[in-house]
């Protein structure tokens, strides 16, 4: 898949270099600029700098070095113009429609994303008269009939979650481009190592950054990417204004975590691929949902769009609720959290954690099935996971 930006380094590189900028003692790694507010050298300079005549640090509510490194290095990973790091991927997808949406506005947004994104759009937004049609992510038809004249933002997750089924981008930018909407990709999943929505002519990138881009399950933290003139007239309007933004220390957790994305993720997929493969083959496993096996739906569409399959996936196993609790009980090697994107493996119970809180309608809609686990594979030893899941099935 090509890398559409016009640096002239590739990804692993920019991943490593990109933002980053040495202060006067030459350190090698990027320092924290721990602090609130910034000084000036004469009044006349902080009145200039205040004016916009001159470029200089303010306060970190609105600018801080160890914050714009890890931007301009997430915004390089996009192949983005610019990028703006939030204090959570929550804030970043209600920043994108506070800046981007009125009272009227409407958003077309596929059924199966983040459950938090679905209690934001349906339970907060609709207070300021911004509503919104969830529809389903693998039918362009049902996108197409849901779009009204004033819809303003198609929103999407892919791969989603937990289902992992794949939405085509390309088909969906060109579709919201000519209803006068912007595409908005959470792309959470992947990654820009994975998937660089951009290249497929999405507008906007939201991002969890607390999931893979930190990848070690530290720090709680998010990012939007896009055009250069949205984020200057509108969103850095917002952040500057409501204050959503991410602090330093998390920042350079993050930014750290950039120097290995590629990596991690190419590790993450390779040991999912191997799992998922051998779940299928197991007698007491219902139905495996994972991109890279041959049985997924949009197996070939993913192989267009994503550099790999990534490291989520979830499997039905035979006997509802009591057989999905129990190989979570029966696992040593898988944290039961309703995070995902860590060097730890993870099992999740959607019915019961992540997705408990929609109705059974909804759940049934989206196929969240009661047998139905999710899995965040790690970066621990592949065998020593197949080994504990074997042993969590066998107990069923
Ligand atoms: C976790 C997550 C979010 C929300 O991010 P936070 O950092 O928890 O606020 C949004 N989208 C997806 C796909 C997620 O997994």
């Amino acid at each position: 898949m090509p890398a559409d930006h016009s640096d002239p380094y590739a990804f692993a590189t920019l991943g490593c270099r990109a933002g980053t900028t040495r202060s006067s003692e030459r350190e090698n790694s990027d320092p924290i600029y721990a602090t609130s507010s910034f000084s000036f050298e004469s009044a006349a300079q902080a009145a200039a700098v205040f004016a916009g005549a001159e470029d200089g640090n303010i306060y970190s509510r609105f600018g801080n070095p160890t914050v714009r490194a890890f931007e301009e290095r997430l915004a390089a990973l996009e192949g983005g113009e610019r990028a703006l790091a939030f204090s959570s991927g929550m804030s970043a997808i209600l920043s994108v429609c506070m800046s981007l949406l009125k009272n009227g506005d409407h958003i077309v947004c596929s059924r199966a994303v983040f459950g938090t994104t679905i209690g934001l759009f349906q339970g907060v937004l609709p207070n300021f008269g911004v509503t919104t049609t969830f529809v389903e992510l693998t039918s362009l038809e049902a996108w197409q009939r849901a779009i009204e004249p004033e819809t303003k933002i198609l929103f999407v997750e892919t791969p989603s979650n937990p289902l992992t089924e794949i939405a085509d981008l390309a088909a969906l930018a060109s579709l919201a481009h000519a209803n006068g909407a912007l595409l908005v990709v959470d792309n959470c999943f992947c990654s820009p190592a994975l998937q660089q929505p951009l290249a497929f002519g999405a507008d906007i990138i939201v991002h969890s950054a607390t999931k893979y881009l930190d990848g070690q399950g530290r720090c709680v933290g998010g990012a939007v990417v896009g055009r250069a003139q949205f984020i200057n007239e509108k969103l850095f309007p917002f952040l500057r204004a409501a204050g959503p933004n991410m602090s330093p220390f998390n920042a350079w957790v993050f930014l750290k975590s950039l120097e290995t994305l590629k990596i991690r993720m190419a590790e993450h997929s390779r040991s999912a691929q191997e799992i998922a493969s051998w779940l299928e083959a197991h007698p007491k496993v219902r139905r495996v949902h994972y991109p890279g096996l041959a049985s997924h739906p949009q197996h070939e569409l993913a192989k267009r769009q994503q550099r790999a399959p990534g490291g989520v996936l979830s499997f039905e196993v035979e006997g509802g609720r009591a057989a999905a609790w129990r190989v979570s009980d029966e696992t040593k090697l898988f944290s039961i959290t309703g995070n995902l994107g860590d060097t730890r493996s993870i099992i999740t119970h959607p019915a019961t954690t992540t997705h408990g809180r929609l109705s059974d309608e909804d759940k049934r809609a989206m196929g969240i099935t009661e047998g139905l686990l999710r899995l965040s594979i790690g970066l621990e030893e592949t065998s020593d996971l197949l080994a504990d899941l074997d042993f969590a099935l066998s107990r069923v």
